[in-house]
Order: structure tokens, then C-alpha cells, then sequence
């Protein structure tokens, strides 16, 4: 598709670790927020992730249009692989640079062990475009230079349902449409997922419940 490769070799040393910051975060994987952190500095995810799948689907409709041999077909499926290619590029070249600018911040980063089919189910192939898994592959490259710790906090654990004040699992929370909720136990006001990033910080540095109400 003419792309061109440039390809840089210098003998400068890759793997140097930085001067250490003593925070830890943990991080929320969401579809509007790409990420909720338990400090509160969210990502949100950039406006070509949902302009992307758009171009998408109007290039693939444009090449059903075509008749099949002709010259206009032919264009029309180039076309189509060049969309992908550039949103591939994009999303790469975001992920690169976020993962590296969480890992100069934290020295630590909790984050939930993904199970990619159990959100696709709960999703949709939203989950696909967002390409959650390739971030943490990055995550986990960019942390092995820097020095910084990434720890996967199994699946199964509610994140979402727990109160992270007081410990206690609110059940109802399960509904995904309940964004805010209060604790019945302790009376804690909850941002879902605010409160889910910090079940999972706490989680992925075995400091769970931080404090029990009597
Ligand atoms: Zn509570």
C-alpha cells in the first residue's frame, strides 16, 4: 500500500530505570473513560477511537457498493485497508504514549486481569476497537523499562460491587446501568468506577479493606 518503514539503530541504552516517584494507581478499564483511576486523573479515551469504527463502516458499505472486478472495487478495498491501517497506527501510537507517561508517574499500577470474551459478551465488539489488551501488552513493555510494577488483579474479584470504605459487597451494583450507589452498610457515596479503580488498587497491594466499620 506504499507505506514506508524507517528503521533507527543506535547503541543508547534502552533499558534505564528512571528516578522512582513512590505512587501507585489503579486503573478502571471503561468504554466512555478509557481509564479510571483511583486518584482521579481518568483517561479519557480520544475522540478517533468512536470516529474510527464510523470510517470503518462507511468504507466496507462503499466497497459492497462496487462491482465485483471492476477498477472502482479494486480502489474501494484499498481504501478500506488503508483505514484500518492508519486507525491501527493511531491507537498503537496512543497506547505507546500514555503507557509511557503512566509509567514515568507510578511505580506502581494495578489494573484488572482482562478476560477479553467476558466483556466482548458484556460490550459488544466496542471492546475490539478500544484494543484493551494490546494497551496492557504495552503497559507491561514500557513498565519492564522504567521499573515500574504492573500487577493484574484477578477477574473474579467484584471489583465494582465492594464498598471500598468499608468492604461490604453491594449485590445491586451488578446492574451496569447504576453509575452511583451508596453503601447500606457504611453510607459511603460511590462513583462506580472511581470506586471499582480504588478496590482494585487496594486489592493489588493486599490492603483490603483499608478500614473496618464496627
Ligand atoms: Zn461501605
Amino acid at each position: 500500500m506504499g507505506d514506508i518503514y524507517v528503521y533507527l539503530v543506535t547503541d543508547a541504552k534502552n533499558f534505564e530505570v528512571e528516578t522512582r516517584t513512590g505512587q501507585s494507581v489503579g486503573f478502571d478499564f471503561g468504554l466512555k473513560k478509557f481509564l479510571t483511576a483511583s486518584d482521579g486523573k481518568d483517561i479519557t479515551s480520544p475522540l478517533f477511537f468512536s470516529n474510527s469504527s464510523k470510517l470503518i463502516a462507511k468504507a466496507s458499505r462503499e466497497l459492497s457498493r462496487k462491482c465485483k472486478g471492476s477498477n472502482n472495487r479494486r480502489r474501494a478495498r484499498l481504501n478500506l485497508a488503508r483505514v484500518y491501517k492508519k486507525t491501527t497506527n493511531r491507537r498503537h501510537d496512543f497506547h505507546f504514549k500514555l503507557a509511557r507517561r503512566l509509567c514515568l508517574e507510578y511505580d506502581t499500577i494495578c489494573i484488572e486481569n482482562l478476560n477479553v470474551k467476558g466483556m466482548q459478551r458484556l460490550w459488544g465488539r466496542k471492546i475490539l476497537d478500544l484494543g484493551f489488551s494490546d494497551f496492557v501488552k504495552i503497559l507491561r513493555y514500557e513498565a519492564s523499562k522504567f521499573g515500574t510494577v504492573v500487577i493484574e488483579v484477578e477477574r473474579y474479584f467484584a471489583s465494582s460491587q465492594i464498598c471500598h470504605y468499608c468492604g461490604e459487597k453491594n449485590p445491586q451494583v451488578k446492574d451496569l446501568r447504576i453509575r452511583k450507589w451508596k453503601c447500606p452498610k457504611c453510607g459511603v457515596e460511590h462513583d462506580r468506577d472511581r470506586n471499582a479503580a480504588i478496590n482494585i488498587l487496594q486489592e493489588g497491594l493486599g490492603q483490603r479493606p483499608l478500614q473496618e466499620i464496627p
